[in-house]
């Protein structure tokens, strides 16, 4: 299966290739090591990266299959991705030809920063299904305290074992079920920007992220009870939907409205507070918010051209929508929505195509599909969960979108007033 992807002359007129050469999602998957690193000639030096619960949980297996290997074990119980975390791995890194990351997201994205900073690749040993950016080429560091998002090294290959992954805490098998519903929407808000404002697009990745979605959905009940085939099934599709952003070499197939809202949440504090939630968790709770609302987004479209709307963005609007917030943040956002992406509208390809902008937004799960899924893996289900206030909740609405300059029904609502967000409850 895995092959067909690896490098690929596209209907879409791109050539899409992966960094990552192979993966093993199966019990006892550490036995592949030895002929994976031969056969990736990775050399015979690996230095594992662990935190003290994956060492725990991985160093007995991994020593079984590579005794050679050396362990660095980042300290403390709250590791960040930051400057101490990089720079351990970093001064580890000499006389070693890869690197083992064997962890969550944080040794993920320090690792992978380091990959590409120093030159020597690793491979991802996921030890949780709670993300699908293990095998992303960006990694979320924290720099000078401020959380950014740097070019990174894509990992060589991914290597999870079932038994440790189906032992991790089951909310975080809940959050990456939360990630990978938000691809309904993503996929959704990028194939009507292809029809309505000339985005690219490829079939044959959005295809890959809703079947990588397909394969969860059917395994729904077995993830809830913690099964391991069904847990590996998740961590396949988890695989698949960041090998999808790998080959697109954006974001846009797995990202939407629901994850400007989880990273509107990560840089504006609540109640003085930034969010501890998981991103999976927010994600999941902004995908069934759009479950709801899309398919009323959609049907106001039709008002742009009904009634030759004009586009009202500005940047003033983002200084009230984000007043509070520091300059640097503020200006930082305004810069991100220049030039403002919703100018792409084509508004005779929306009068064109609106019939089947109405159908997509039409066709996406019901928020009760999505509801009971959540619900069945012990998710969260509501932005009350997240400590938010209707109130906060109309201001993400409003404001969230221009987090990241992307095309979004959201986005459309806000430009051209097509929605008032103050009459929203939940
Ligand atoms: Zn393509
Ligand atoms: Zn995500």
């Amino acid at each position: 299966m895995f092959e067909q992807w690896l490098d690929v002359e596209c209907a879409c007129g791109k050539k899409h290739s992966l960094t990552t050469r192979d993966f093993f999602i199966e019990r006892d998957a550490y036995a592949n090591l030895p002929a994976l690193l031969e056969k990736l000639q990775l050399g015979s030096k690996p230095l594992a990266v662990f935190d003290s619960n994956t060492y725990k949980a991985a160093h007995g297996t991994l020593e079984q299959y590579l005794p050679d290997t050396d362990a660095l074990i980042l300290q403390g119980d709250d590791i960040h991705a930051d400057e101490k975390s990089i720079e351990a791995v970093a001064g580890a890194l000499a006389g070693h030809s890869v690197i083992l990351a064997v962890g969550a997201g944080v040794i993920n994205d320090v690792t992978r920063y380091v990959s590409f900073k120093e030159g020597v690749p690793f491979i991802s040993m996921p030890t949780a299904a709670s993300v699908d950016g293990f095998v992303a080429n960006a990694a979320v560091v924290t720099l000078n305290g401020m959380k950014r998002t740097m070019p990174a090294a894509a990992p060589v290959a991914v290597v999870a074992d079932l038994d440790i992954i189906a032992a991790a805490p089951a909310y975080l098998a809940a959050s990456g079920v939360g990630d990978m519903l938000s691809k309904y929407i993503s996929i959704a808000d990028w194939k009507v920007g292809s029809l309505i404002a000339g985005e690219y697009y490829c079939s044959l990745i959005a295809q890959m992220e809703l079947d990588a979605l397909a394969l969860i959905a059917e395994r729904i009940d077995g993830i809830a009870a913690g099964d391991p085939e069904s847990i590996g099934k998740l961590m396949e599709g988890l695989v698949i939907s960041g090998l999808a952003i790998q080959m697109a070499s954006i974001t846009r197939p797995a990202s939407s409205f629901e994850h400007h809202f989880s990273h509107y949440l990560e840089v504006v504090p609540l109640n003085g507070k930034i969010s501890t939630a998981l991103h999976g968790e927010k994600v999941g709770i902004a995908s069934l918010i759009a479950a709801k609302y899309y398919p009323l987004f959609a049907h106001r479209l039709e008002r742009i051209f009904r009634e030759n709307l004009p586009n009202r963005f500005s940047g003033q609007r983002i200084r009230e929508y984000y007043s509070g917030c520091p300059d640097t943040l503020v200006e930082s956002i305004i810069q991100e929505n220049t030039p403002n992406i919703s100018c792409n509208l084509d508004v005779p390809a929306l009068e064109q195509h609106y019939s089947d902008v109405v159908e997509i937004a039409d066709g996406l799960p019901s928020p009760d599909f999505l509801h009971d899924i959540l619900k069945k893996v012990g998710g969260m289900t509501d932005y009350r969960e997240l400590g938010m206030t209707p109130s906060h909740f109309r201001k993400i609405m409003k404001s969230c979108c221009y987090i990241r300059n992307r095309f979004t029904l959201l986005r459309l609502m806000s430009d051209y007033e097509l929605f008032d967000f103050d009459m929203m409850d939940d």
